[in-house]
């Protein structure tokens, strides 16, 4: 390839999206450079996706333990120590940014850790003051958490802080509805803090089913966590002892011990010189791309959060591999279909999804059917746990395709991982019922829907 540059492909950003792109084109032969300002690994692996579940694990053994009871155990003396957590998750990161770097240099991907940015045509200065060329440039430096302008914001904490607290708060407000805010008051609840969410409109989790939004917000009540509309901050004030006085708009003013916003992400391009070379952008801020994530400049790419086109790990992974097999595989170029992809929300208990909600369908095809199962599981009952699942399936009528899958209940994003196969492969309601269920388990109501 064009010798005439130092590298053949150099990365801006070694997340989950840039550390695919720069090994599998360092694979297929390309000389590949990789500048990461932080820890090898990005935000999933850092202070994403991985620690969070790991705390999820955690936190979900105040109830596991609780229920035991019913199972005939007796625990005595159990006590929930935050800092050995919080610590062994930390432990657990290091070895997988260990991990992420080890891939990068088996694949002979030269690692800058420092800043870098585009400062020429083909140019790029790091900022040790080095500068280098390459025939390619992805971008692939992710978002930061959005933290919104109001007095007293400097006073908050975002998900990034929330993995290393030195103590657990006794009362958290966490602003947002989104994923994150209803993971983490998840997560802080069975820790035992007292949490509050505050919202700036009136729904949480705006882009999943109805049914089931409302079922995990019946559930989280029932947990003991406060839930508040229409707020959004007018002040913090931090006080004497410390505490946050924190006014929201249509409440009284409350005392809380730590808040913690979580109202989305914005992209991550301040200071990557896009406008030495005029790459265009958003109106959030994000970095335009087309089908194969070429940006409007011939040689630069981007890929992940960055692009804010769909804000999942497993996506900017898909998008940096094709990417990389694309301009550097032997094949022909393809992109990534960004349809039916599944997702879910690791909250108490979770949710997940693909396809179309019952108000989308009914809207794109008119005509659907919609299965519902209602049920509490096994163990909650033997539990005494009063906490009931959701299951819904959304037909085409037309051609009885499966449009849709929707689910609130334990396990329910180890159980859509396969059921997401089906839908995304067209199959129908028929198909589905042509399956013998294992007894006794949740996952079976997908083949008994009646
Ligand atoms: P989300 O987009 O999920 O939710 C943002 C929330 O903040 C919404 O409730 C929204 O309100 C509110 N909001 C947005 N802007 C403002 C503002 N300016 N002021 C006040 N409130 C605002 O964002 P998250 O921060 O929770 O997560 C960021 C992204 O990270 C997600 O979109 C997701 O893609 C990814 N993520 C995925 C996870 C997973 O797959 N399990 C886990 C964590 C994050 P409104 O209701 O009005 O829209």
């Amino acid at each position: 390839m064009a010798d005439a540059y130092d590298f053949d492909l150099f990365t801006i950003g070694a997340g989950s999206g840039g550390v695919r792109a720069s090994r599998v084109a360092a694979a297929h032969g390309a000389r590949v450079a990789v500048a990461e300002e932080y820890r090898v690994g990005g935000t999933c692996v850092i202070r994403g996706c991985v620690p969070k579940k790991m705390l999820v694990y955690g936190a979900h053994f105040a109830e596991d333990l609780e229920d035991a009871k019913s199972f005939g155990w007796t625990i005595e003396g159990k006590r929930f120590d935050w800092a050995r957590l919080r610590d062994s998750v930390q432990t657990d990161v290091t070895r997988l940014e260990g991990l992420y770097g080890q891939t990068l240099s088996n694949h002979k991907v030269t690692v800058f850790n420092e800043r870098a940015a585009i400062t020429g045509d083909h140019q790029i200065t790091l900022a040790s003051g080095k500068v280098v060329t390459a025939a390619h440039i992805l971008i692939a430096t992710g978002a930061r958490p959005l933290i919104p302008e109001f007095p007293g914001n400097e006073h908050v904490i975002t998900s990034n802080e929330a993995f290393h607290l030195d103590t657990l708060p006794r009362r958290i407000l966490i602003a947002g509805g989104g994923y994150i805010a209803n993971e983490f008051a998840g997560i802080f609840n069975e820790f035992g803090c007292k949490v509050t969410i505050a919202n700036r409109s009136d729904t949480i989790l705006r882009s999943y089913d109805a049914a089931l939004r409302d079922r995990l917000l019946q559930i989280s009540m029932v947990k003991g966590i406060t839930f508040l509309f229409h707020a959004e901050f007018e002040h913090i004030e931090k006080q004497a002892d410390g505490t946050l006085l924190v006014k929201l708009t249509g409440q009284e003013a409350c005392e809380y011990d730590a808040v913690m916003v979580a109202t989305g992400r914005v992209p991550n391009i301040e200071g990557l010189g896009l406008e030495a070379v005029g790459v265009e952008t958003g109106k959030k801020g994000e970095i335009v791309v087309d089908a194969f994530s070429k940006t409007n400049i011939d040689y630069i790419y981007a890929v992940g959060d960055v692009t804010d086109r769909v804000q999942l790990t497993p996506v900017a992974i898909r998008e940096g591999q094709a990417f990389a097999d694309s301009v550097f595989g032997p094949g022909e170029p393809y992109a990534v279909d960004h349809s039916c992809v599944p997702s879910a929300v690791f909250s108490h208990p979770p949710i997940a999804a693909v396809g179309l909600t019952e108000s989308e369908a009914r809207n794109s095809l008119g005509n659907i059917k919609v299965y519902q199962a209602d049920f509490r599981p096994m163990k909650n009952v033997v539990a005494g746990r009063n906490e009931r699942s959701l299951y819904k399936m959304i037909v085409d009528a037309a051609n009885d395709r499966i449009v849709g899958i929707h689910m609130i209940g334990p396990d329910s994003p180890e159980i859509m991982q396969a059921a997401a196969i089906a839908v995304k492969a067209g199959l129908t309601k028929a198909d589905f019922d042509a399956t013998v269920a294992i007894h006794p388990t949740m996952a079976e109501e997908l083949v008994l829907f009646k």
